[in-house]
């Protein structure tokens, strides 16, 4: 998952790739080297008590009671390293790039099993890798795009090895992207693929808001879009009614219903995944300039009541859609807290009401998705311009209190039920359909 208080600068995907090129003991190498540089930064660990006051109520006072923590310190100084890159050079016979690939690695463990100590979450146990591969740094790779060629070199001048892309299936999605770090194992590669997001021709938002027959959109210039998602509710219905009929025969063939229900399974799947895949492609094309604005999904955990989810679209596909469109746009994550029930025009807080229309006691009635996509919209101008810093926005036509371009200053007129514009999704063609 990508970082949430970030726009995304890249795009990184990850492909597997078998090989059978004979890596001269390099991964278990790797992997005992990794170990003792885990070791040696370990023992170098200086552990600091520290006493921490905890308090606690007793009626109206508080009591107090000290305890002592153990906090890792861990070497980080120049002489150190050095030592231990040397120390680990010793008897290495293949790259020295290795090496600093493995202290980079020992550390990134070490750090990650300290904020996860500090947290509680974890004891005193030093972490060690198990399983043999290599880390092997970008500076080890050569990346020859025109042939599809990832060299990778084993031993300096002497030894390489050939990773040809040119016919894996995932070729034309990456045929743009650079190489970064590859995770190097016996048999299989890991390619990590990069390519710069270029935010310059990013002129407009879209804030998204999904629901069980729409996914709709708040865009800064065309205002309320929707995008017709009941062919997606249709084709899940089909295969649950199936998948329900043999869930209630199971018992009498387990095992035939079994195999039943698994084939049912997967086609709902790869239907679903294969509407997915044409929406969001078909949305990004639509709006290659757009930053598009999402409600971040793992925030509803922390406020008890997911009754969005009990009416709209279930969770699994909501992920997919903004996951998808993360390889193909831009795309960042806002607070959901309120999205459906804050009114889009004085703020105040609105009650929950069933159906279409929600009601603000200072402002009349709105429809209830509008809303939704509205403030997902107003959220992420909001974190666009606490990102990219006021004057550096590259956002034109909207600012927070200027949202709808023909409308005074501050002013927002009620939008009527239904949207100016609405898409399906075209299953055989490329392209978003207006209907
Ligand atoms: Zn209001």
């Amino acid at each position: 998952m990508p970082n949430k208080n970030k726009i995304p600068t890249e795009i990184i995907l990850t492909y597997k790739v078998k090989h059978n090129y004979d890596l001269k003991n390099l991964p278990n190498n790797f992997l005992k080297t990794l170990n003792e540089a885990i070791d040696i930064i370990w023992n170098n660990i200086n552990w600091k008590e520290k006493t921490i006051k905890h308090r606690y109520k007793v009626g109206k006072k508080y009591k107090y009671y000290k305890t002592t923590r153990l906090i890792p310190e861990i070497p980080k100084d120049n002489d150190f390293k050095r030592e231990l890159r040397n120390h680990l050079l010793k008897g290495w016979e293949f790259a020295s790039h290795y090496i600093d690939g493995a202290i980079k690695t020992a550390y990134s463990t070490i750090n990650s099993w300290k904020s996860n100590y500090l947290n509680g979450n974890r004891e005193i146990n030093k972490p060690t890798f198990k399983r043999p591969f290599v880390r092997v740094k970008n500076t080890l790779i050569r990346h020859d795009k025109e042939n599809g060629n990832i060299r990778i070199t084993i031993k300096p001048r002497k030894e390489y090895l050939v990773l040809n892309i040119k016919d894996a299936w995932f070729y034309e999605k990456i045929k743009n992207f650079n190489v970064g770090e590859v995770i190097l194992k016996d048999n299989e590669a890991l390619i990590t693929f990069k390519r710069q997001l270029d935010l310059s021709d990013k002129e407009v938002i879209i804030g998204i808001d999904s629901n069980l027959k729409s996914l709709d959109l708040y865009h800064s210039e065309k205002g309320w879009i929707r995008v017709d998602l009941s062919e997606l509710h249709r084709i899940k219905g089909i295969y649950d009614v199936i998948i329900d009929r043999l869930k209630s025969i199971y018992k009498k063939s387990p095992k035939r219903i079994g195999k039943l229900l698994k084939k049912y399974y997967n086609r709902r799947k790869n239907r679903v995944n294969d509407f997915i895949n044409k929406l969001t492609s078909q949305l990004s094309k639509l709006f290659p300039n757009a930053i598009l604005v999402f409600e971040d999904l793992n925030k509803f955990n922390m406020y008890g009541k997911n009754s969005k989810f009990n009416r709209d679209l279930d969770r699994s596909n909501w992920r997919r859609i903004a996951g998808k469109l993360e390889y193909k746009s831009v795309v960042i994550y806002v607070n959901p807290h309120y999205t459906s029930k804050t009114c889009p025009v004085c703020g105040s807080r609105m009650k929950s009401q069933e159906g279409e229309v929600v009601k603000c006691n200072n402002c009349g009635e709105f429809n209830r998705q509008f809303v939704g996509c509205f403030n997902v919209f107003k959220r992420g101008i909001k974190l666009v311009e606490k990102l990219l810093g006021g004057a550096g926005v590259p956002v034109t036509g909207v600012k927070v209190d200027d949202l709808l371009s023909d409308e005074p200053r501050g002013e927002l007129r009620l939008m009527p039920p239904n949207p100016d514009v609405s898409y399906i999704v075209d299953l055989n063609g490329r392209a978003l359909l207006q209907v």
